[in-house]
């Protein structure tokens, strides 16, 4: 089997100002002082610290991410972001179809392909994330729906270039409520079936994140599971201290 090395990826959502740079000397400090993190740290701020972020993880490790980006290159989209304006402000990454973007955006399977498609092309890895609601849960189809965004969001180019796969189940965000370790690890190797028969060896090398209410208390044992290859925190990266003890859980 594949060794992948583990990642951890903050989602700073809509928060953090200039002085939320603070909170990333401090998780830079805890993580320098110890152990080298054995974990791809990324911190997905918002646009507006984007280019901060980035300059200021370059001297201590720490990746950056956008947290959406248009499919489009340029043009008249107002308010948008294109890929390629992140990889200039320093990202390496960008998160695609996060749930809230899905509910609260209407972005279908397709727009979150060609959001993906848009991110290799200009460079960056994208995070493309998939999960049930609860509903879609409680009635036995959280795989077939997962199943199903999968083969809508992934496009073709994940054969030759690196996206990350992060599964959220929608009724564990920011709720303090997680799926079982069973029931995480039964996702997670639902997904790496369905990379592999798309993407053969590829898709045994591609990371499969857990993201949902993921928290210093229970990241050890999830992180652990078979087929999760780290994490995808929201509400946990916010503070230094949280985040870091995530991430020395791997
Ligand atoms: C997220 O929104 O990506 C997320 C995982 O949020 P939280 O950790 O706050 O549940």
């Amino acid at each position: 089997t594949t060794t992948i090395t583990p990642l951890i990826a903050g989602n700073w959502k809509m928060n953090g100002v200039r002085a939320s740079l603070d909170e990333l000397t401090a998780l830079a400090g805890i993580l320098t002082t110890g152990d080298a993190p054995r974990a791809i740290v990324v911190v997905c701020p918002p646009a507006t610290i984007l280019a901060a972020v980035a300059r200021q993880g370059a001297t201590s490790g720490i990746l950056a991410g956008g947290q959406d980006c248009h499919p489009a290159a340029h043009g008249a989209y107002t308010g948008d972001i294109a890929a390629g304006m992140l990889a200039d402000a320093g990202a390496q990454y960008v998160i695609v179809g996060h749930s809230e973007r899905r509910a609260a955006h209407g972005e279908t399977d397709d727009l979150v392909r060609s959001k993906a498609e848009a991110a290799i092309g200009a460079g960056l890895k994208p995070i493309i994330c998939v999960g049930e609601t609860e509903a879609e849960r409680d009635s036995g189809r959280a795989e077939s729906v997962v199943a199903a965004q999968l083969a809508g969001s992934i496009p073709d180019a994940a054969g030759q270039h690196d996206v990350i796969i992060a599964y959220e189940p929608v009724w564990a965000i920011g709720t303090g409520r997680t799926p079982s370790n069973d029931d995480i690890a039964q996702m997670h190797n639902s997904i790496r079936r369905q990379l592999v028969d798309r993407f053969g060896d590829k898709g045994q090398g591609i990371h499969i994140l857990y993201g949902g209410s993921l928290k210093p208390q229970n990241a050890r044992e999830i992180l652990a599971l078979d087929n999760v290859n780290g994490g995808l925190v929201g509400g946990a990266s916010l503070l230094a201290k949280d985040f870091a003890t995530i991430i020395s859980a791997v």
